[in-house]
């Protein structure tokens, strides 16, 4: 049955396809942008340049030096890059890191964004940026970030590595895993979610198995899209925080700490969101869904440890109890103990289990 609900469209316009980078010029003349700064990480500093050179007299230049968590001093040398070429909007061309340069830019300028993004990350679809500074990371949320357009270019990813994609690929549908049991959920963000899961979940395999399968490459795309719109409308839960902590306690890669965490997060809330789980596991097509993510994982060829992604084993107790510090909503009241349960098996790389209410 279907109750009330609040659900808020982010504006965004979305250009999907094979082929699409070559409406880059287009999209950023549409933005009435005349002098474009491309942002990119070193590794992808010659895709960017291509990109500039495709953009003829709106390209002003590009900033090489996207890198993880938005280290503000970054921010600080990408603006003065952009004063320097006088640039009036920005092309991000990346993942997560590159969109959430381009997205620090625009939180202090105003500038208009076209994102083209080049994994599963989603963050191109959500206001929202994470920032460090002093090793501290903050997160805002604003909708001066959300970037005006998105290109998604299939034929970006093929060159994503498979090892990349898999845990890219489980970060997006973690984001889909939460909107189904968020506080605010709705019908029609569950849509997009069980959709994004199914899409995701029946590609990586393939993906896994065949790096060039294209139609596997479409598939993943559309279904990180989608994950990301599940990030960008509604709140998420255990999960994000757990990995938001324990990335920025220990300094643990994003994606891959995601994809660690996700079945032993799940295992925890399955008790209080059986509708949730339902629809998961037909989304993945198995008969848990927890157990099926963590198969899934493993199918990939991803690591399913903590302790092989760098978490010290003493990190456990202190994990456990940043996760409870500061009370944030959860499906299941947050209890230490059995917290501290699940992020001991995530360590050592055991399956998920129901964790057992300590009282
Ligand atoms: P990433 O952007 O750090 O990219 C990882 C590496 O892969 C980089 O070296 C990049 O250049 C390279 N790469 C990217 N696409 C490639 C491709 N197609 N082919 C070859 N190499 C490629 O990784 P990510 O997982 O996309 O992003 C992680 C970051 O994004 C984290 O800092 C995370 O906090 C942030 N994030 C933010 C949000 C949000 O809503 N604010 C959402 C998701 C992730």
């Amino acid at each position: 049955m279907i109750g009330s609900f609040i659900f808020e469209n982010l504006p965004c316009r979305v250009v999907f396809g094979s082929g699409t980078l070559a409406e880059a010029k287009a999209e950023v003349e549409r933005l009435g942008g005349k002098r474009a700064l491309v942002l990119t990480t070193p590794q992808q500093e010659a895709q960017g340049k291509s990109l500039g050179a495709s953009l003829g007299p709106l390209y002003a230049g590009i900033f090489p030096g996207a890198t993880m968590h938005t280290p503000i001093d970054v921010t600080t040398r990408a603006l003065a890059a952009m004063k320097a070429c006088e640039a009036d909007c920005v092309v991000s061309l990346g993942g997560g890191s590159t969109t959430g340069l381009g997205k620090a830019l625009a939180l202090r300028t105003g500038v208009n964004q076209l994102c083209i993004p080049t994994t599963y990350a989603g963050s191109e679809m959500t206001p929202i940026v994470g920032q460090t500074e002093n090793g501290l990371k903050t997160t805002v949320r604003d909708t001066a970030v959300l970037p005006e357009t998105v290109i998604y270019d299939v034929d970006l990813t093929l060159t994503l590595p498979v090892s990349l994609a898999a845990t890219s690929g489980i970060n997006a549908i973690a984001h889909a895993v939460e909107a189904l049991y968020a506080r605010d959920t709705n019908p029609v963000t569950s849509l997009m979610a069980e959709e994004g899961i199914r899409a995701l979940a029946g590609a990586l395999p393939a993906i896994a198995a065949r790096s060039d399968d294209r139609e596997a490459r479409t598939e993943a795309l559309y279904g990180a899209w989608l994950c990301g719109v599940c990030l960008g409308t509604v709140g998420m839960a255990l999960h994000h925080k757990l990995c938001h902590t324990l990335g920025g306690t220990f300094d643990l890669p994003h994606a891959e700490t995601h994809t660690i965490v996700l079945p032993h997060a799940l295992a925890y809330n399955a008790p209080a969101v059986p509708d949730a789980m339902a629809r998961i596991s037909r989304a993945i097509g198995s008969p848990d869904a927890s157990q099926g993510l963590f198969e899934l994982a493993k199918r990939l060829g991803a690591k399913t440890a903590l302790r092989d992604v760098g978490m010290p084993e003493s990190g456990i107790d202190r994990a456990a109890d940043l996760a409870v510090t500061n009370a944030y909503w959860n499906p299941r009241p947050l209890e230490r103990n059995a917290i501290r349960d699940l992020i001991a098996r995530a360590w050592a790389g055991e399956p998920p289990v129901a964790v057992k209410t300590v009282a």
